[in-house]
């Protein structure tokens, strides 16, 4: 079974859903191909009203979705608010601004006039993870629907009923049908409807490993994609940063989310003349965590999405260890029902460890010590991953410096990583290309089309003479 609500706060299965079948999936694709054409000429103030809507809805209703979500991947209650109504923050903005981003530019050409006018690609396929289960579908709905795609969505399998609350949502706030369509459909299916022509672009939010096989499928058939993959993203302490105003970020930035976040501080990179006073103080923050249901506003510290997920977390940890690393703290399961991990530290990943290269999804920190500023930023940089990295320092100059040596897509000084709807989000190398949010993630699916207007009066044609004829005839 493919799509299953199960609870990770105690492992009871709260739903099956059965995929699509072939005839099924293809009534929605066809629905989307016929809705595609009506949308793309759907004003944008009509657009926005329906967004707009949704965005009302999910702000009326943040508990409904977010005791959802709770149940379904484990989320802690107050974060599940708090992505709730991020989302709908995301749906707004698009509603405000889309028009603005994607309006008329004028070029200043030698000769005549132009400009680039922008047209949506039609119908996308968007694949997206369970982590934030609605942010995720936010950050495609938001811009395409606004820019006049329409979407056909896979979610993850533990998500199914975020998935369709989503779905519902929009038809709620007055999309036509094919607008958004929420597809239960299993990985070969997916392949398909890579393939099928009338997908005219794909967007995948997850591992590297799903980004390799549907960009690769996507790439055969010649169709634009965006990919925004994993991290291992560095949490850079320099040896000015003020430790009591650094360590609740450093709590925050690994354990948010349960630790299960692309852009989570993963790997903490301390400079050595404050590096045990860092561990003494981030060790004894993390100790005061409390793990308990995730629906009890009291607990700090929730379970993992899925037992296969703390199964393969154990096994990351257990593999550090047998390859040298040291267990400072945890890296056990939680005594209790549902999936609970420890909180852990790992020290001494030597490189060759695969802790050294590979992505922890959860409460697992990689602590490393070095001697100065450039055996930091040079630490930063040995990773396949680019996606995002925090510097911490008094000197903002020194934090610009380092933020812009570091090879990712996103550095915050001073702060976790974090996005924000008018923001652009994603990375480079493993972790990816495109961006999504802001006024970039609105560009991604768009066709940018150059629109000239010269000279009437054709002057006679001059063989190897094209451009001079064309400036004489301007
Ligand atoms: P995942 O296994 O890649 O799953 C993500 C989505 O891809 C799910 O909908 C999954 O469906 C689907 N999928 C996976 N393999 C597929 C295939 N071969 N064909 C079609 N669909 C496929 O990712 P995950 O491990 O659950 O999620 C965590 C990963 O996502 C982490 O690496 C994290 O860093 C990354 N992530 C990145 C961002 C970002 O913005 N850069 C944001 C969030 C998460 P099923 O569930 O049915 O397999």
């Amino acid at each position: 079974m493919t799509y299953a609500s199960i609870n990770p706060n105690d492992g009871k299965t709260l739903k099956h859903f059965d995929e699509l079948t072939d005839a099924q999936l293809e009534a929605a694709l066809a629905a989307a191909d016929a809705c595609a054409e009506t949308w793309k000429r759907t004003s944008f103030k009509r657009r926005a009203e329906i967004l707009g809507k949704a965005a009302d809805i999910m702000r009326a209703r943040v508990d409904d979705f977010a005791k959802l979500a709770t149940l379904e991947m484990g989320k802690r209650i107050d974060e599940a608010r708090g992505e709730v109504k991020f989302s709908a923050d995301i749906l707004a903005y698009y509603a405000k601004h889309a028009e603005a981003f994607l309006s008329p530019t004028k070029l200043d050409p030698k000769i005549g006039e132009a400009h680039m006018e922008s047209s949506p690609f039609g119908v996308l396929f968007c694949v997206e993870p369970w982590n934030f289960p609605y942010y995720q579908l936010a950050r495609v709905a938001g811009p395409q629907l606004m820019a006049g795609n329409v979407l056909v969505v896979k979610h993850a399998g533990c998500v199914p009923q975020c998935a369709i609350a989503f779905e519902k949502l929009l038809i709620d706030a007055g999309a036509p049908k094919g607008a958004y369509t929420n597809l239960l459909i299993s990985h070969d299916q997916s392949d398909r409807v890579v393939d099928d022509p009338r997908i005219k672009g794909v967007a995948l939010t997850g591992s590297v490993a799903a980004g390799r096989s549907i960009a690769a499928r996507a790439g055969k058939n010649l169709k634009k994609t965006s990919m925004e993959l994993g991290g291992s993203d560095a949490f850079i302490v320099l040896d000015d940063a003020d430790l009591e105003k650094t360590i609740p970020w450093a709590v925050w930035g690994r354990m948010y989310n349960a630790g299960q976040t692309c852009c989570a501080a993963k790997r903490f990179i301390v400079l050595d003349s404050i590096a045990d006073k860092f561990l003494e103080k981030f060790k004894a923050a993390l100790s005061e965590l409390k793990p308990g249901d995730p629906m009890d506003e009291k607990t700090t510290h929730g379970p993992l999405s899925t037992e296969s997920a703390l199964l393969q977390l154990l096994k990351q940890v257990d593999d550090a260890v047998a390859n040298g690393a040291t267990l400072l703290m945890g890296g056990k399961r939680i005594d209790r029902p549902g999936s609970f991990m420890q909180t852990t530290i790992l020290t001494d990943i030597k490189p060759g460890n695969p802790a050294f290269r590979d992505e922890f999804f959860g409460p697992v920190v990689s602590f490393f010590r070095v001697k100065d500023e450039a055996a930091a930023v040079a630490l930063a940089n040995d990773s396949d991953f680019g996606l995002g990295g925090s510097v911490f320092t008094e000197d903002i100059a020194r934090g610009k410096r380092v933020a812009s040596s570091v090879d990712t897509g996103m550095m915050f000084i001073n702060n976790i990583d974090w996005s924000d709807a008018e923001l652009p989000f994603g990375g480079i190398k493993d972790s990816g290309y495109g961006r999504e949010l802001g006024n970039m993630g609105i560009q991604e699916f768009v066709n940018k089309k150059l629109v000239r207007t010269a000279h009437l009066n054709a002057p006679a044609w001059v063989p190897g003479k094209a451009q001079d004829v064309l400036v004489e005839a301007s």
